[in-house]
């Protein structure tokens, strides 16, 4: 079985980006600027907007850190958002989910300006992909959709089954894999917590892609021989952290797979880094 290294694959497109960044400070005269905005003491938001913020510096994306009070006021954390899409020297956003209870994500998500919304959860972006044109591209399935080009597994006339289908993660899975063009043309099926005979469903498929947030539920009988397997999830169980998919039992069976850690979490964050250059290039009509 090959192994899906996402760890590997973010590595190279970081470097790949950094290359490209000093290129365009060169021509441009300032970095690329993503806002991190982080509401309350989540500990795990903690370290994701840290990692996050590691990233960016390796590639020469200047990162401003906006840290609120979990008792922040919706309209509080509206106007900061509003003051980021006016300022000239922020070109992304990034809202770090989950917000505190009381704090609404959509009316955040709406108001971000979608030429700034790196995250690309924008109805604007969200339409942008289904209809094929150019937009930013929410980071999970675009990583994703990275590592198959990395490993050169084309989904083109495949069956892929996403498990799944969330607005961030599985629907925007679906629609890629179903895009036209050479890297996607699959034929999907989304499944989800209503669907019957799901490992019957999952045993049809090319590729699975679990997106469910349920520790190991993708067992070996669930996967046909030399289907390719891609683990999103990341559960926080006594173990440690792991993915939806049984990795010990597919190993056998899959022809390839992602690992959790190390697979599709470190390309999510590679796919901000990129998303935010791209903003930052259509910001400066570079
Ligand atoms: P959501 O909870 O928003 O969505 C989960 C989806 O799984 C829903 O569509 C739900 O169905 C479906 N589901 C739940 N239980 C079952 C079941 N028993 N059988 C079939 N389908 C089921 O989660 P997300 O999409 O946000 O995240 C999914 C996983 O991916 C999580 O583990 C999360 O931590 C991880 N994740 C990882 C990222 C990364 O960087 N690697 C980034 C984002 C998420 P229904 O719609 O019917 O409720």
């Amino acid at each position: 079985m090959i192994v899906l290294d996402g760890k590997q694959t973010a590595a190279e497109i970081r470097a790949k980006l950094k290359n490209d960044v000093e290129g365009l400070v060169k021509k441009h005269g300032r970095s690329p600027c993503l806002a991190v905005i982080l509401v309350g003491e989540d500990p795990a938001s903690q370290i994701y907007v840290r990692n996050k913020e590691r990233a960016c510096e390796e590639v020469g994306i200047h990162s401003r850190a906006f840290r609120l009070d979990a008792d922040t006021t919706q309209e509080k954390l509206e106007k900061l958002i509003s003051d980021l899409n006016a300022s000239d020297d922020i070109d992304g956003i990034l809202l770090q989910l989950p917000l505190p209870s009381g704090l609404d994500p959509l009316a955040c998500q709406l108001l971000t300006s979608p030429g700034k919304d790196v995250d690309g959860f924008h109805p604007e972006n969200m339409g942008r992909l289904t209809m094929g044109m150019p937009g930013l591209r929410p980071c999970t399935p675009a990583g994703v959709m990275a590592v198959l080009e990395r490993y050169d597994i084309s989904p083109a006339g495949k069956h892929a089954v996403v498990i799944g289908r969330s607005n961030i993660v599985g629907k925007p899975m679906a629609m890629m894999l179903a895009q036209t063009g050479p890297l996607a043309n699959a034929t999907v099926t989304i499944c989800h917590s209503r669907t019957k005979d799901l490992p019957g469903i999952c045993r049809q498929a090319d590729i699975v892609i679990a997106a469910v947030g349920r520790p190991k539920m993708v067992k070996k009988d669930w996967v046909k021989p030399g289907a390719v397997v891609i683990d999103v999830g990341m559960n926080r169980t006594d173990e440690g952290l792991c993915g939806d998919v049984d990795y010990e039992e597919l190993k056998e069976t899959a022809s390839a797979m992602t690992p959790v850690p190390g697979g599709i979490g470190p390309m999510t964050i590679a796919q901000l880094l990129v998303n935010t250059v791209e903003a930052y290039k259509n910001h400066m009509n570079a």
